[in-house]
């Protein structure tokens, strides 16, 4: 069955015995139904009733119009792959690369180990997780049915190799580019560097109070894109993973992250911690998650979200979140 839309009129096709299909409109949906009723053959009255019911009451037409309307809307998510048939909501990525040699020109093969990395991680498919500790096991996230599909790569030649964490690469006025609808999209741009204070930032994101606006999304570093970058300690695509975490509302875990099965800990950790490692918060010793995506450790040691967040990454991105148009118009 195929439907289309033309204003508020609903043309949708009806597959017959010989596949013709027709336009169906009020009008039409008279006419057939007054010969089904005049056969003297029909086996099931549901069409006739409804037919009467819809041509005495033009607010019940109108809704019937409008469910229409709506499931035609929702069946052309599923099929942009939005929606997927078992519920999983499937985020159109951009890739915005603002290239000024031929490194930071990441490739195409890059960028789709990137989405692959992302689908694993919040998928909890990858083989690392079977190193989660015990402890820590029970509330894995496990499989978050958040997944991403790579929409589009857009390329820019630049001379601009240093690119502070400013926004200006989402602009084209500022001789970046411009995002790809942000309210329907993630955007992820790449730059070669961006210095910042006495150092650089591999990466940053809006969080969801920007959703749709010019500069929401993603900003990493090339080397941090994809697997099998130059960096040995970040060449696993978990920093852009870190990322796209806080796009989907979620904090550090060092501090109040509103998460409660994150256990409390002091600091970020950098490196390879031994595990277990305690901290002390408020008098209490605790054995800390710096395996957590949200924490700043070596991507070898970066596995897994909680289920608490991937509660808060499902809230930004259900039918009322502040992410909704990611999942559906
Ligand atoms: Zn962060």
């Amino acid at each position: 069955m195929k439907k289309a839309i033309l204003g508020v009129v609903i043309t949708l096709f009806i597959s017959c015995n010989n596949n013709e299909t027709e336009n169906v409109t009020p009008e039409n949906t008279n006419a057939e139904q007054a010969d089904i009723a005049n056969s003297k053959a029909a086996l099931c009255g549901s069409d006739i009733l409804r037919q009467k019911r819809l041509a005495e009451d033009p607010a019940a037409m109108q809704r019937m119009l409008q469910i229409e309307n709506q499931t035609n809307n929702f069946i052309e998510q599923k099929k942009m792959g939005k929606v997927l048939a078992d519920g999983s909501v499937e985020i159109p990525v951009i890739f915005n690369v603002l290239y000024s040699n031929a490194t930071s020109n990441v490739s195409d093969a890059r960028i789709n180990s990137q989405i692959d990395v992302l689908n694993k991680a919040f998928a909890s498919s990858h083989a690392d997780v079977s190193s989660i500790p015990a402890e820590f096991k029970p509330v894995n996230a496990g499989d978050t049915k958040i997944k991403f599909r790579l929409a589009g790569i857009n390329r820019k030649s630049t001379t601009k190799a240093n690119w502070a964490p400013d926004d200006k690469m989402k602009s084209t006025s500022t001789g970046g580019m411009n995002a790809t609808d942000p309210s329907k999209y993630l955007n992820i741009w790449v730059v070669n560097y961006m210095p910042y204070s006495t150092g650089y930032v591999l990466g940053y994101a809006t969080f969801p109070e920007d959703a749709g606006l010019w500069n929401d999304g993603v900003v990493m570093m090339d080397e941090y894109v994809g697997a099998g970058g130059p960096i040995a300690t970040h060449n696993k695509g978990r920093v852009t993973v870190h990322e796209v975490g806080h796009y989907l509302n979620l904090r550090h875990i060092c501090g109040n992250d509103f998460v409660n099965d994150t256990p409390q800990q002091v600091t970020l950790h950098r490196g390879v911690p031994t595990y277990p490692k305690y901290e002390t918060c408020g008098g209490v010793s605790r054995s800390v998650m710096f395996m957590n995506y949200m924490d700043y450790s070596d991507e070898t040691t970066l596995f897994m979200f909680t289920k608490q967040q991937n509660d808060r990454m499902q809230a930004a991105i259900s039918a009322s979140g502040p992410r909704a148009g990611l999942r559906i118009l």
